[in-house]
């Protein structure tokens, strides 16, 4: 059984925190130890040894920056005009490129299906001794600050970009986490650019205003890369989480939502600090948020994996159950003990990216 996780920062914390994705989640650990990064960002739970024990074929890899309006004392990488945002995510590209170049054996961008195919076909056929499998990146953009105007979209293309998300916090385009508001008229127009290249576009983090106009406009593949579901969660307090009516358009449309294993996601008032213990979250609340999804679509196909692991928080703010990447399996294993098939199992935590990313990237 293959695993799609359809969000994690990594160039993101290679740039902020050092981290080398070629180590195990034990060698960052121990060069982490006594360092501030276990405070800023928690444990290291990703690691390409954890991603082939894990059986981690593809992961879509961020383009991530803060917005200075939300920044944290310890954020490092800020923007406070888009020429900025536009810099930092080109440094990002940059960095995917490398890794890629100096790993192949471990990364490998995708782009298209072919490229996606290959990765799959690799992970689908045994290792020879000693060696693994390289993991597909695919690159996706987290709040769309970055894009100075629409006609940019066409270096972005080639650069490898493929989906982009609106929002983070709010942005010129858009509504977003804690920033209630619809698409403005610089929202409209990029996305109507971003069909003409069939682009993804990613609702998480999108305030639900702008999520419905987007699921009713936007003519290209719509998904949610990281979202729980808000009447699961049940927290007043945030915006973060999808309604059941985004959910069921995202169905609609024939999306896929990636759930996050993320116990502030989980359970509501749930921070770590605040001194919140990860004994109160366990691997069924996260079991929960899949269920409510194949609940409203009536089938196991809309549902994902978005773990956002070391986005923000480590090993210390998730389910008691995992203790790294390599542990996801474990999410298939209590999704039999509940009652899915072996291949509802399979759908869930690769399966339906694939055949979406199959339908969705060029060929
Ligand atoms: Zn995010």
């Amino acid at each position: 059984m293959l695993i799609i996780d359809s969000h994690q920062d990594l160039a993101w914390n290679m740039l902020a925190y050092g981290r080398d994705y070629t180590r195990s989640v034990m060698e960052t650990r121990q060069i982490e130890a006594g360092t501030s990064t276990p405070k800023r960002n928690g444990d290291s739970i990703i690691g390409w040894p954890e991603y082939q024990r894990g059986n981690v074929a593809v992961v879509f890899s961020t383009l991530y920056a803060t917005p200075a309006k939300r920044m944290e004392s310890f954020d490092t990488i800020v923007y406070r005009d888009s020429e900025t945002a536009h810099r930092l995510y080109r440094d990002q590209i940059d960095l995917y490129r490398r890794l890629t170049d100096s790993h192949p054996d471990k990364f490998r961008l995708i782009t298209s299906t072919p490229e996606l195919d290959s990765i799959i076909e690799h992970w689908s056929t045994p290792v020879q001794n000693g060696t693994g499998h390289p993991v597909g990146l695919i690159q996706l953009m987290e709040g769309a600050d970055g894009i100075r105007s629409p006609h940019e979209l066409p270096e972005w293309w080639d650069m490898g970009l493929r989906m982009i998300g609106l929002a983070w916090a709010g942005t010129r385009y858009c509504g977003g986490t804690s920033e209630p508001g619809p698409l403005t008229d610089e929202g409209r127009e990029l996305i109507s650019a971003m069909a003409d290249f069939n682009f993804i576009l990613d609702l998480s983090h999108m305030d639900e205003a702008a999520a419905y106009e987007s699921l009713d406009r936007y003519e290209g593949p719509v998904m949610a890369t990281h979202a729980n579901c808000a009447a699961v969660v049940r927290d007043p307090d945030t915006n973060r989480h999808l309604p059941d009516d985004v959910i069921r358009g995202l169905i609609e449309r024939d999306g896929v939502i990636g759930v996050v294993p993320f116990n502030t996601f989980l359970k509501a008032g749930w921070k770590r600090v605040s001194g919140s213990r990860r004994e109160e979250v366990t691997l069924g609340d996260v079991i929960a948020h899949i269920d409510h999804i194949c609940q409203l679509a009536g089938n196991s196909l809309h549902a994902g994996i978005g773990s956002d692991f070391d986005g923000g928080f480590g090993l210390q703010s998730i389910p008691p159950e995992l203790d790294s990447i390599a542990d996801l399996p474990l999410i298939a294993t209590k999704l039999i003990e509940r009652g899915y098939t072996e291949t509802d199992a399979e759908n869930i935590l690769g399966g339906n990216w694939l055949r979406f990313m199959r339908r969705s990237l060029p060929s």
